[in-house]
């Protein structure tokens, strides 16, 4: 009965079921998101303190039953239900506290789409699997260390409430459990969340590299950076000297780097199969991908050369690099918050930018 492709564990034991509602200290004033209710052994509960709870599933015949659960009760007037994909839902309803027990295929995306949204709700009491806590936490060094942590870190104070067995649940699922409490900084850090997820993104395509070579050594990011470059300059009216750049660029630095390229590639489904926060990766360098063809057709023959404007683009880079941070020999894996502001920081004074 049970669709475990869709992650439905059922919460069987209704005293977890309870210290998950109680870890969020609901108040009667509350909107609550819910992800995934199933049947609904959170939602009645939740129902219990809250004003309303709305409850995103995917499975009409789980959004059936949580309906049914409650109907005609006082309860089923403060439930709404909507069918869908929590993550496909944009923007979503506002809510004061999410709750859920996590189906875990949209664990990493949930905590990013929650990360990101404004206004910032106050709490969000969510299980996982053991691993996937544990990479919430992960610090520099750790070998869970990801684009995820940095960010979850970033935006929210996260805690760990508890472990909870695989029996607790029906079907059992293959992993332990741990529920976990992430608490938005409010107010939130005065930076911007895009801009700050794309230079994670470039430091953490090949984290075990140094970011001399994730930057400079990678066509597809030198690329799209160097489009950014363009239509910053264009927003705030900086004039650009355009064209190939002098005889004296060295041909061979561009085949230098198209190899790299590859060797990325070829890293890429490596870095995947560790850390899966980053499925929606390739959907990033499809675009890039496309940036670099415009950029190459409206070059023309500039295949070979790269233009003047790369060249500013890339000595850019590299002064904040190797000068301005002294990062260019560090790895992302070793990065802490604090280097990774400061390299924003730097490259945003450069007109550099990552959206
Ligand atoms: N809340 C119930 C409980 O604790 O007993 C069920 C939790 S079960 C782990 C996850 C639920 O999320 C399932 O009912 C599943 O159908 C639903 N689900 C899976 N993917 C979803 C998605 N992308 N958006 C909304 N719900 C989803």
């Amino acid at each position: 009965k049970m669709n475990t492709d869709l992650g439905q564990h059922v919460l069987k034991n209704p005293g977890v079921a309870q210290a998950i509602v109680d870890k969020a200290d609901l108040k009667q004033s509350d909107t609550v998101l819910e992800v995934g209710p199933g049947s609904g052994n959170l939602t009645v509960k939740i129902l219990e303190k809250a004003k309303k709870c709305i409850a995103i599933e995917l499975d009409p015949r789980m959004a059936a039953e949580v309906t049914k659960r409650v109907q005609g009760t006082t309860l089923g007037r403060r439930l709404d239900v909507i069918l869908g994909d929590v993550i496909k839902t944009d923007p979503l309803p506002y809510f004061d506290v999410c709750i859920s027990n996590t189906p875990y295929q949209i664990s990493s995306p949930l905590v990013f789409k929650l990360l990101a949204t404004m206004p910032s709700p106050r709490v969000c009491i969510l299980m996982f699997q053991r691993e996937f806590a544990l990479r919430l936490f992960a610090k520099p060094g750790d070998k869970l260390y990801s684009r995820l942590s940095v960010n979850a870190q970033m935006w929210a104070k996260i805690d760990h409430i508890m472990k909870v067995g695989k029996n607790n649940f029906k079907p059992p699922p293959a992993v332990e459990s741990s529920v976990v409490r992430l608490v938005p900084k409010n107010p939130r850090p005065n930076i911007s969340y895009e801009e700050w997820d794309g230079l994670l993104r470039i430091c953490f395509v090949r984290k075990n590299k140094i970011l001399r070579a994730n930057f400079l050594g990678t066509t597809s990011i030198m690329n799209a950076l160097e489009a950014n470059y363009r239509t910053w300059c264009a927003q705030n009216d900086v004039p650009l000297e355009d064209g190939p750049a002098d005889d004296s660029t060295p041909m061979t630095d561009v085949e230098n780097t198209t190899a790299n390229d590859d060797e990325a590639e070829e890293e890429w489904d490596g870095f995947m199969d560790v850390d899966g926060d980053d499925d929606d990766l390739p959907e990033f360098f499809k675009q890039q991908q496309q940036q670099q063809a415009a950029i190459k057709a409206s070059r023309g023959a500039g295949r070979k050369r790269r233009g003047k404007v790369a060249e500013l683009v890339r000595e850019k880079i590299r002064s904040v690099l190797e000068d301005k941070t002294q990062l260019a020999d560090k790895r992302a894996r070793m990065c802490d918050e604090g280097d990774f502001l400061k390299l924003l920081y730097h490259f945003n004074l450069e007109g550099i930018h990552f959206r």
